[in-house]
């Protein structure tokens, strides 16, 4: 066989259009949380693909799930349905609120698909005007323009006006604030259970309750995006289950495909009809493929085993970290929730996030930021304690450098 060509990190930058900025090596093989690079470096890792890898990398059931699928059929297209894809919908309706599902590629495309469900409801209602859609201050959605406009970060979208309006975004965890723009125009309400992009910040159950009550009252969705909280990252299998609070629409992605790309939004009997043949669709959500790596997935880490060990890791990071930070005073807080943990820097090392993972790179550790000041981690679901004592250890070498 002919040898493939050889590519380099200076080829980033002379063929990819710029949109990111990757870190200086190449990653090109991983097994379970370790990953290595084109020089054979050794990384832990405890990015977990932006909280997308949850078995870590190519686990056994993943793998086979993808190569035994890969064998008999990739994709015929939704004039056709198929099995895995009914099998994953069975999956996600028998363990959660949902009745049904409507499959995509990935979480941008799942709130696509809730925000213009809602929308369709609201015109469905009969009630004029009924378009609102409330989101929150530092909410993070995706990047269609739908998306990311719903997001509530303007740096994101204002380059890319004009802006879909009738979005409205108030502070998040102010249910007073939120009380002041849901009326009987607003169609949908959309929160993150925990702000993942925007900082690791965990919404009060209060807030939740609130906002569930104000949906009720002027027969508008609450929709949870829960694209990173999802698929047991917080210890429950959707974080939803957490606080008792029951969304209308909950959209779920990364995590659900172990690495492989795949987005579902989820709903009820109550409104998923008013998406009528022809109203939405995708070429590619529900193909074959993705549907069987998901179902594999899902019922790997649907287990009471792997999502109490989610709840125990959670406990055995947090010890280490704050064992570490005891002694390097460094973070002002560590929050999160299950492997979802960020880590706020103290106001003398604002804005540093980024050096720290880029030192931990060189140490040999793959880590996350969320915004400017806070370092976050999102590991493997199942990423083992020996794995977990090793990066803590590389991490602490990284943050000696920030003391420099
Ligand atoms: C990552 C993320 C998205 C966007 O998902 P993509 O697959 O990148 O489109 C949406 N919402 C939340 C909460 C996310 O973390």
């Amino acid at each position: 066989m002919e040898q493939p060509i050889s590519v380099t990190r200076s080829n980033f930058n002379d063929w990819m259009v710029p949109v990111f900025a990757p870190a200086n090596f190449i990653p090109v093989r991983g097994e379970g949380s370790r990953i290595w690079d084109q020089e054979n470096k050794e990384y832990i890792d405890f990015a977990g693909g932006i909280a997308v890898n949850a078995l870590g990398h190519a686990h056994p059931v993943a793998v086979n799930a993808l190569t035994e699928q890969a064998k008999k059929l990739w994709h015929v297209g939704n004039g056709y349905t198929n099995e895995p894809v009914l099998r994953l919908a069975k999956q996600l309706t028998e363990n959660t609120f949902a009745d049904k599902v409507f499959f995509c590629n990935s979480g941008a495309e799942a709130n696509e698909a809730a925000l213009k469900l809602a929308r369709k409801v609201g015109l469905d209602s009969g009630v004029a005007g009924k378009s609102g859609i409330v989101a929150f201050n530092n909410a993070f959605h995706g990047r269609t323009l739908f998306t990311v406009s719903a997001g509530g970060q303007p740096k994101y979208s204002q380059d890319f006006a004009p802006l879909p309006n009738g979005i409205n975004h108030v502070a998040f965890n102010d249910l007073e604030a939120a009380k002041a723009v849901i009326n009987e125009q607003t169609c949908a309400v959309i929160v993150e259970p925990i702000q993942g992009e925007g900082g690791v910040i965990p919404a009060d159950i209060e807030f939740l309750k609130g906002l569930r009550a104000l949906c009720d009252q002027f027969g508008a969705l609450l929709i949870f995006d829960e694209v990173q909280t999802g698929v047991g990252r917080t210890g429950a299998l959707y974080a939803y289950m957490n606080s008792g609070v029951i969304p209308d629409v909950l959209t779920t992605a990364k995590a659900l495909g172990g690495g492989f790309p795949v987005g579902a939004m989820l709903t009820t009997d109550k409104f998923a009809p008013h998406f009528s043949v022809g109203t939405h669709g995708t070429t590619y959500g529900g193909n074959p493929l993705a549907s069987a790596v998901a179902g594999a997935v899902f019922e790997f880490i649907n287990t009471p085993e792997v999502l109490e060990g989610v709840k125990h890791r959670y406990q055995y990071f947090l010890d280490a970290l704050n064992a570490l930070n005891a002694e390097h005073q460094i973070f002002e807080e560590i929050r999160g929730q299950g492997l979802l943990i960020g880590c706020e820097l103290k106001a003398e090392y604002a804005g540093k996030a980024k050096d720290i993972t880029t030192w931990a790179g060189e140490e040999g550790l793959l880590a996350l930021i969320a915004g400017p000041n806070v370092v976050r981690f999102t590991p493997s679901l199942i990423i083992p304690e020996q794995d977990i004592d090793e990066g803590i250890a590389r991490l602490k070498r990284a943050l000696a450098k920030l003391a420099k």
